[in-house]
């Protein structure tokens, strides 16, 4: 590969890319704004027309921000890979800290923050303005810059650390560093999974036990039938930021958590309530999560034995818009043009990854229904589907390329015939 190829190359798969993605997009918008005008017959009886119509409106508000996000991101890339940004940057930094290992730290801390400030207005105007036209947004702009500040302190903590640890064994630990990396990378995704939800959770939101007793007794049943241990049932006070409903579990082995937005448990009566922990308990007993953890691992160490090879090839860096340096250390630079580059040459394989996310909620959805009961599910989605102005008629390619849920209407017609 000589540097002139693969600009050429790069610069293809990342136009080819924006392409598709706004040709999604535009699909989308065209195909709900279709069918903004009438209700999907088999919802007719329980959905009304202004909430189908908000969900539309909605939907298309968020694929119109989206297209503004993709070209703005696409133009950054550029900007930093062939338009010699990231080269302007550089030697700035050398400059100003020399080659050793605060010049690498600088360089990644440099293009997080950049990259960050370049979305923080877009993050700003869907919060207060697209959000709270539609009636989401709980936010107030002392709690959206408080978040801001907060995730970017936990984010240079934990993220900091591990980046060093990753650039000295770039450095010291030979050809086969990217295995070592691995490996630490692999052991602090356990202790995420492990302490996120007592270390990290409670700076953002409150936890409090669940306290309906009926409630309660009526979920600590389902999980006696489907054997399930749990270290405790919380509830989490998500309404300060968002009007969106969710459940989620923490933790594994013994430590096994199930939270609650508030929001949630507000909205649906404790049958539906079941009936979605019944759907969540599935992706657990099912396997869906240490499979999903499975694949994630195995997926980078392919990537990082990739880098580990990358790494070394001069027009890596030359064909990015970079010139190596000749005595110093080139590892965070090589860090950066592969995050830059892998979902450029990626993108094309992300449905593989919806298909499996679909396939993991049908099951889930029939061991819900096993477990459980159908009927409650499908109330329970329908509200969910109502409150989240979620539109029940996505394109069909779109939600194809994307989705990691199946469209409602696919998943109520299943649900009743189980
Ligand atoms: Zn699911």
């Amino acid at each position: 590969m000589d540097t002139q190829s693969f600009s050429l190359l790069f610069a293809a798969f990342l136009l080819a890319t924006l392409a598709v993605k706004l040709w999604l997009s535009s699909r989308h918008i065209r195909h709900v704004a279709s069918h903004r005008d009438s209700v999907p017959a088999q919802f007719a009886q329980k959905i009304p027309l202004p909430a189908h119509q908000k969900a539309a409106d909605y939907t298309i508000a968020k694929a119109k921000l989206k297209i503004v996000l993709l070209t703005l991101n696409t133009i950054a890339v550029l900007g930093f890979t062939l338009l010699g940004g990231l080269q302007w940057l550089s030697e700035q930094l050398v400059t100003l800290a020399g080659r050793g290992m605060s010049y690498q730290l600088a360089l990644v801390a440099a293009v997080t923050v950049i990259s960050s400030v370049i979305e923080l207005p877009i993050d700003y105007y869907k919060q207060f303005s697209l959000e709270e036209k539609f009636g989401f947004n709980k936010m107030t702009p002392g709690l959206f810059f408080s978040d801001l500040i907060k995730h970017s302190l936990v984010g240079a903590a934990i993220g900091l650390p591990l980046l060093w640890v990753t650039l000295t064994l770039m450095e010291k630990a030979g050809s086969l560093w990217w295995l070592y990396a691995w490996l630490i990378w692999c052991g602090f995704q356990f202790f995420m999974l492990a302490f996120y939800q007592n270390l990290i959770a409670p700076l953002f939101n409150k936890f409090s036990p669940l306290e309906d007793e009926s409630l309660r007794a009526r979920i600590e049943g389902l999980m006696r039938r489907v054997g399930f241990a749990s270290k405790g049932l919380f509830v989490m006070d998500g309404s300060r930021r968002s009007a969106h409903g969710n459940a989620y579990f923490s933790g594994f082995g013994a430590a096994k958590r199930i939270v609650f937005f508030d929001t949630l448990l507000s909205r649906l009566q404790p049958n539906e309530i079941e009936a979605v922990l019944a759907h969540e308990l599935g992706h657990f007993k099912l396997n869906h999560v240490v499979k999903r953890i499975g694949l994630m691992f195995v997926l980078s160490l392919g990537f990082l034995a990739l880098l580990g090879w990358l790494k070394n090839q001069v027009w890596f860096y030359t064909g990015l818009g970079v010139t190596p340096l000749m005595d110093g250390a080139n590892d965070a630079m090589a860090l950066i043009l592969f995050m830059f580059a892998l979902p450029v040459f990626t993108f094309l394989f992300a449905p593989l990854l919806s298909i499996l996310s679909r396939s993991n909620e049908f099951e889930a959805d029939a061991f819900a229904a096993k477990h459980s009961n159908a009927q409650d599910l499908i109330s329970a989605l329908v509200k969910l589907y109502e409150d989240n102005a979620s539109t029940l008629t996505p394109d069909p390619l779109h939600s194809a390329f994307y989705d990691s849920h199946p469209p409602a209407s696919v998943r109520v017609q299943k649900l009743l015939g189980t």
